[in-house]
């Protein structure tokens, strides 16, 4: 007798094949068969007629490390059909904090995580005390964590002995069974790092053959040359690379999807590991502070604060981006397109633009960005509208390009149900099969899963996961393709997706009729010698 079966979905099994009949019984924790017309009993019998039977979606690229302790169920992504989540992405992670320092780290990431609380550990003790969750989890330790702890925001290169400190952590987070390495070389302290740094670090990579995931140190004006970056770090250390959130950001970048995508597809025709993940958005999110120049943020918080409450830094900053538009995001049509995402001291701002800000103080748009900041100790979190809608189907349209939301695990109720995130966090799937598979044709449903299962799957190294194969593990997600849609909106994104009905993870039902059955099956999945699993 199975546990469950499956009956009169069409299966669409992550391989990027085209979709057939099937029935698929799940015993133990595992797929055990996958038959048309199964003549097999089972405990329960879910009727699939009309809906597609697919690999559960692995979202790529998250930050929900930030928000799993306070939602373990998980709910914004199990609901669009999320089963494994991969945490600690663009150079944060949450461990190690060595003795002494979780304040420092807490501060730092404010903007990310406000409502954590931190505290001295070490990676293997995090990894030990992660909460039981609804979805499977995959941990990196973040770049920008390690120095740090190592070195503070000091602007230099790091001392023998404080690259040794990072080597050290590293390494022993990857025993601990980190996937491997994030950076995230766009903000401070990450961008003070120059590459030969990360190259250090890549050569520990290398002997635990684990992994870099990099948002690379340019998105917008520079994101050709980061990019070329991000692919030499793999190649002189033979290492599969992940390149985060692929986009060209700032108007003067605009139209250069196509090279950039035939860029990457050289590197790997040569033989280096690369692949990319994209959220189907033309909107970024990030902490306000790191739009401003880099320089700005020179020994921490306190430091930057201070500064940007200087008239010298305001000019020098406004000159900075009249030339070459804001930090990482290039430039924009004008501070209309930065609205106030969570503000954890002005939570009253969400939702309204820099722009209707300063208008409404009488104040020069950069000097409102200054005072505001001043005001939320440097907290603040924003969306910014800056990337072409052309770019982004290009992109979308690659079938190599994976699906990463970038986003958190929320709410709409309890501690993470506050302020206006993005509605990525909600809806990356689901929009993508909706809106640009359904609504636009920009690819097949086969190929559209594919981005979001196997491939990543692949790419992540994970151990019987991303196809639906018997002897799999049963991480299974059934929707309705012609009705899955993001309802995330700018103005009301803590909204649900629609058009999942079932999601099992580990072979127990998460998601029943579309509502959360409150199971937290998920695992801490961990890199070892055999893959990630
Ligand atoms: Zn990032």
């Amino acid at each position: 007798m199975d546990d469950i079966v499956i009956r009169g979905g069409q299966i669409i099994d992550g391989s990027g094949g085209p979709g057939y009949q099937a029935d698929v019984a799940v015993s133990e924790g595992r797929i055990t068969a996958m038959d048309l017309g199964y003549a097999g009993q089972a405990r329960r019998v879910i009727d699939a007629t009309g809906q597609v039977v697919a690999p559960g979606f692995i979202d790529i690229h998250t930050h929900s490390d930030f928000t799993l302790p306070l939602n373990p169920q998980a709910e914004s992504k199990i609901r669009q059909g999320v089963t494994t989540e991969v945490l600690g992405n663009c150079g944060f992670s949450v461990a190690p904090a060595l003795p002494g320092r979780a304040a420092m780290l807490r501060d730092y990431l404010a903007a990310s995580a406000p409502w954590l609380t931190f505290q001295d550990t070490t990676f293997a003790d995090y990894l030990q005390g992660f909460p039981a969750t609804s979805v499977n989890t995959v941990m990196q330790v973040g770049h920008n964590t390690l120095r740090l702890m190592a070195m503070g925001m000091e602007d230099r290169p790091p001392r023998s002995e404080e690259l040794a400190l990072m080597e050290h952590l590293l390494e022993e987070a990857l025993d601990a069974g980190a996937l491997g390495l994030s950076s995230g070389l766009f903000t401070a302290p990450g961008c003070y790092a120059a590459t030969e740094e990360l190259i250090t670090l890549g050569h520990v990579l290398h002997r635990h053959g684990a992994a870099y995931a990099s948002h690379i140190r340019d998105e917008a004006n520079h994101v050709f040359e980061a990019v070329r970056e991000a692919i030499a770090i793999g190649e002189a250390c033979g290492i599969h690379v992940q390149i985060a959130h692929l986009k060209l950001s700032g108007s003067d970048n605009w139209g250069g999807a196509t090279q950039l995508l035939a860029d990457i597809e050289a590197a790997r025709q040569r033989g280096v590991q690369v692949d990319c993940d994209q959220y189907p958005y033309t909107t970024a999110s990030n902490p306000l502070r790191n739009l401003l120049p880099t320089w700005v943020q020179v020994g921490g918080m306190e430091a930057m604060l201070q500064r940007l409450g200087e008239p010298a830094t305001r000019v020098r900053m406004r000159e900075e981006i009249a030339a070459q538009g804001l930090n990482n995001f290039g430039r924009i049509p004008s501070w209309d397109a930065v609205r106030i995402a969570i503000s954890p001291h002005q939570p009253e701002y969400a939702g309204q633009t820099m722009g209707d800000i300063a208008r409404r103080r009488g104040l020069d748009p950069l000097d409102a960005v200054c005072e505001y900041l001043i005001v939320d100790h440097g907290h603040t979190r924003i969306l910014v509208t800056s990337m072409d809608e052309a770019d982004v189907r290009e992109i979308i349209h690659s079938p190599s390009v994976l699906v990463g939301s970038d986003g958190t695990s929320l709410a709409p109720y309890g501690t993470t149900s506050q302020g206006k995130p993005h509605p990525r966090f909600y809806g990356t799937f689901a929009r993508l099969l909706g809106h640009y598979v359904r609504e636009l044709g920009l690819l097949s449903l086969p190929q559209a899963i594919h981005k979001m299962t196997g491939g990543s799957a692949r790419a992540l190294g994970l151990v019987e996961r991303g196809l639906l194969r018997q002897g799999y593990h049963a991480d299974l997600t059934i929707f309705d393709p012609h009705t899955i849609a993001e309802r995330a909106t700018y103005d009301d994104p803590h909204q649900y997706a629609a058009g999942v009905s079932t999601v099992l993870v580990n072979g127990v039902v998460v998601i029943d009729a579309s509502e959360h059955t409150g199971t937290l099956p998920g695992r801490v999945l961990r890199r070892t010698a055999a893959g990630v699993g």
